[in-house]
């Protein structure tokens, strides 16, 4: 197999006509880190910057047919987890993930930042048998690190009973809880938690947390360590987020191009 290069990210997630969100979000973000994203879509949405109306999955065996083609002539070297469209598709990617062999940052869609509800019961829980023990960095915001570990009594128990899942890095972000500064903490077992700040920019956003992962997933393809490249891609969506663009009515997307 040729030597690839730039490092290529295995990326599924759903197409957001939006293009915040999702699939754009992942081009974007892993482009502008100097990667190249490798596209699975996991489900059609209908949504606008409001909020998600449907989501329409795609077939887990168009999905296998589209991994093993590329699987079998390219050098995958991360694995970043977005949007689930069905709950099949969890068992495929658990396979993929150990074949694979490479760090998966998986951002835990659960719901949208309109209100609406992603994942069903049972897709929550595949993701927490299957997906968490082979995860290298899981990133939910803290709603959503709520909803993963229930009824823990402050951040660092919801924080332990993810780690005990077996994902290796925990990153959750503070976007949607309120405070001049958005706090994002770094969680792994056997080391102090350590908290990155942001200014909070006056504005609310659709994609921001796509855009993190995939950047995350783009350094750690390029082989940087997990402290740099947790850094880097916070601070490159900072900026992504401060140059964001009004493109009808809703939320902002993300400026990750031309800036
Ligand atoms: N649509 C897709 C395809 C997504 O992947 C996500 C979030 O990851 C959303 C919508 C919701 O994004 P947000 O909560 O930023 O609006």
């Amino acid at each position: 197999m040729p030597q690839t290069s730039p490092p290529l990210v295995l990326c599924l997630s759903g197409h957001d006509p939006t293009g915040g969100a999702g699939v754009h979000a992942d081009i974007e973000a892993v482009g502008a880190q100097g990667a190249h994203a490798l596209t699975l879509v996991s489900a059609l949405t209908v949504q606008d910057c409001h909020d998600v109306q449907r989501v329409v999955p795609v077939p887990a065996a168009t999905l296998a047919e589209q991994f093993e083609l590329l699987a079998a002539s390219t050098r995958i070297a991360a694995i970043k987890i977005g949007l689930l469209g069905a709950v099949e598709q969890v068992a495929l990617l658990a396979r993929w993930i150990e074949r694979l062999r490479v760090p998966v940052v998986l951002d835990p869609v659960l719901r949208a930042g309109g209100g609406s509800e992603l994942a069903s019961a049972e897709l929550q829980g595949a993701v927490l048998e299957q997906l968490l023990p082979r995860v290298t960095v899981l990133t939910p915001n803290r709603a959503e690190a709520r909803r993963l570990a229930p009824g823990q009594a402050n951040p660092e128990a919801c924080a332990a009973a993810l780690l005990a899942r077996g994902c290796a890095h925990l990153l959750v972000t503070g976007g949607d809880e309120p405070g001049a500064e958005v706090v994002n903490t770094w969680y792994r077992t056997n080391a102090a938690p350590v908290a990155f700040r942001w200014p909070r920019l006056p504005e609310t956003f659709h994609g921001a947390g796509c855009t993190l992962a995939a950047a995350l997933a783009a350094r750690l393809a390029s082989g940087e360590a997990m402290a740099p490249a947790l850094d880097a891609a916070q601070r490159w969506t900072q900026a992504a987020l401060a140059h964001a663009r009004t493109i009808g009515e809703g939320r902002r997307i993300p400026g990750r191009i031309l800036r």
